[in-house]
């Protein structure tokens, strides 16, 4: 299966469950420093990467939400 043919919500499920590349260094992320609810059955978590320092962000879909 490739990433073009999954769908939204299994794509969505895939970003929850699996740690972040950071964007910086590409060094993958272990636990978020926060996570917030951004409306709309989202959630974002904040990240820093102790490798290069950097900050960073990701927003992850929670499930099918009606708008
Ligand atoms: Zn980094």
């Amino acid at each position: 299966m490739s990433l073009q043919n999954a769908t939204p919500a299994l794509f969505a499920f895939a970003r929850y469950f699996t740690r972040p590349f950071c964007p910086h260094c590409g060094s993958e992320q272990m636990v978020p420093e926060s996570s917030e609810f951004a409306g709309r059955g989202r959630v974002r978590h904040a990240w820093h990467c102790d490798d290069c320092g950097q900050d960073f962000c990701t927003d992850v879909e929670l499930g099918n939400v009606t708008v």
